[in-house]
């Protein structure tokens, strides 16, 4: 069985208000990755991870779904989910922040894993230098060739993550994603294409990139 956490109870710090919930031309951020789940067959369940105050909010899916509260960081999110889904043998992590991720994204993870990679990563390699910066001070430049930018979705093993995900609680280890947490513990992870355009909608004039992708989309 396959499993898919949605991971929608951010408090847009950064962004300033909940923007899961706001609509780009009349469409919920949310409801893009509501829409590209429902539509993969392999997808058996699916766990939407809630702001507790949002815990009522409408979610339109045409597939078995629960709602679970969310947890004070990212990781505690996904562990609420994740205690969902006992009955997986693997799980999609998708945060519903990026609403241009792609079937095929899914796709590609599901596979992966299914052929034997214990994660499977969405990332694209870097189009930039990135470069190490400490107090403006440029510490050393980084080999392109080996640098991707790491988006969701996010396939793994369900046993393997759970596990991670378990040791990672008992260490008081936080990580920025779930692969951080199965790398750590010498898990093989693997990457499935990205995109430059599955970005994280995280300020404000993000908005305005995604509304101007969509016309594009739209043609
Ligand atoms: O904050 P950021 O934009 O990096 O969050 C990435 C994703 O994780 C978003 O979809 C957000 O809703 C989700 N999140 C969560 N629980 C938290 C923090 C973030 O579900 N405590």
């Amino acid at each position: 069985m396959i499993g898919c956490i949605l991971l929608a109870a951010g408090s847009g710090s950064r962004f300033g208000s909940k923007k899961q919930f706001m609509s780009i031309k009349g469409k919920r951020i949310i409801d893009f990755s509501l829409e590209v789940v429902e539509s993969i067959d392999e997808i058996d369940e699916v766990v939407i991870v809630l702001p507790k105050e949002d815990l009522d909010v409408p979610i339109k899916i045409d597939k078995p779904f629960k709602k679970v509260c969310g947890g004070k960081e990212r990781q505690y999110s996904v562990y609420n989910g994740l205690l969902q889904l006992e009955r997986c043998d693997i799980v999609i992590i998708h945060d519903t922040a990026r609403p241009f991720a792609t079937k095929k994204m899914f796709l590609d993870g599901i596979q992966n894993v299914k052929f034997g990679w214990d994660g499977s990563i969405t990332a694209y390699k870097s189009r930039d230098t990135i470069k190490e910066v400490c107090d403006k001070k440029v510490i050393k430049t980084l080999n392109r060739d080996f640098i991707y930018i790491v988006q969701t979705p996010q396939t793994f093993d369900y046993k393997k993550l759970l596990y991670s995900h378990q040791k990672a609680l008992s260490e008081n280890f936080l990580a920025t994603d779930d692969s951080a947490l199965m790398e750590k513990e010498g898990f093989k992870i693997t990457v499935n294409e990205g995109s430059f355009l599955n970005f994280k909608i995280t300020y404000p004039q993000d908005i305005k990139l995604a509304e101007a992708l969509i016309s594009m989309q739209q043609g």
